[in-house]
């Protein structure tokens, strides 16, 4: 039914195109789906723009449908930026029609990173993994994208983007380096991620961890009695210390698992919640990317590395 009538309002906003005022005040209008995405345009483009997150925290990009005002925020915004290879499956066509009509550019930023740098979708139909933001260095090519995108359609902001890119993009390097001096408090065959759905794949590419889920890379299918055995097994049969719920995912599977592993006489501990698909509160520690990404990695040192170190 919301789906339907997502579609019948983009219809109606298509035909209204020439209504459209894309700039307010003077600022651009920017709709960006994710935190991530938002963290970059803000860092970036802030005073210039008028910014719409349409995924806040603790909501869950894979499952997410596009509510009435945020099709009236499309509408009016002179730049759509969303992650894409998927991530936002319900929102697909809504975007898809969009660029159809020509009117707006509609950017994927993840699509901006080059094919063999992207990780295959293991358990699904698609053909990569969406939760690219995960890894630092994957990320600059997005923080590229945001960056050409908004010199496209405001290209007297031109050389305050390429500044504050290049230092987000430093940032960024800084980020890295920090995140992989922190893995190291846990020796490499001690990384092993366990967490509710498959979104961290490529961090654990980035920083040496295995990672493991309930779920697969999209929380769309639900798990299955046969994914919480083969979980606890591994849980088990390794003596992971702790296992990871997340902040947009029920913790529901994540607590199935520690209690079969504990009813084979494996205690094993909840070691934290982590920022899978969204940011946290905009006021606390995990409201922005970088605080995201340091909370996450200090959350996993915290209950993975051993007491000494
Ligand atoms: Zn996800």
């Amino acid at each position: 039914m919301h789906l339907r009538l997502g579609l019948i309002m983009t219809l109606t906003i298509l035909s209204l195109a020439s209504c459209a005022t894309p700039v307010s005040d003077g600022r651009i209008r920017v709709v960006a789906t994710t935190g991530p995405i938002s963290d970059i345009v803000q860092a970036i483009a802030g005073e210039r723009v008028t910014l719409r997150t349409m995924l806040g925290p603790g909501i869950d990009p894979h499952t997410y449908i596009a509510t009435e005002s945020d099709l009236f925020a499309l509408q009016e915004a002179a730049l759509i930026l969303y992650n894409g290879l998927h991530l936002e499956a319900n929102l697909a066509r809504v975007f898809e029609g969009i660029k159809r009509s020509g009117r707006i550019p509609v950017i994927a930023v993840a699509e901006a990173i080059p094919e063999g740098l992207l990780l295959a979708w293991q358990d699904g139909d698609k053909a990569y993994d969406p939760h690219v933001w995960h890894d630092p260095q994957r990320w600059r090519y997005a923080v590229e994208a945001v960056r050409d995108a908004l010199i496209a359609v405001d290209p007297a902001g031109s050389a305050l983007y390429w500044q504050r890119s290049e230092q987000y993009l430093a940032d960024l390097q800084a980020l890295d380096t920090e995140l992989r001096i922190m893995a190291e408090r846990i020796p490499l065959e001690q990384r092993i991620l366990v967490t509710a759905h498959d979104a961290f794949q490529y961090f654990g590419h980035a920083y040496g961890f295995r990672v493991e889920a309930v779920q697969g890379i999209s929380t769309a299918a639900e798990a299955s009695a046969a994914d919480i055995r083969a979980l606890t097994e591994l849980v088990v049969t390794h003596r992971v210390p702790a296992i990871f719920v997340e902040t947009s995912v029920s913790s529901r599977t994540i607590e199935a698992v520690q209690s079969a592993a504990r009813a084979v006489g494996h205690e094993v501990r909840i070691g934290g919640e982590l920022y899978s698909d969204s940011l946290g509160d905009p006021d606390g520690p995990a409201g922005t990317y970088f605080g995201m990404m340091l909370h996450n990695m200090q959350t996993i040192v915290t209950a993975l590395a051993p007491a000494d170190t």
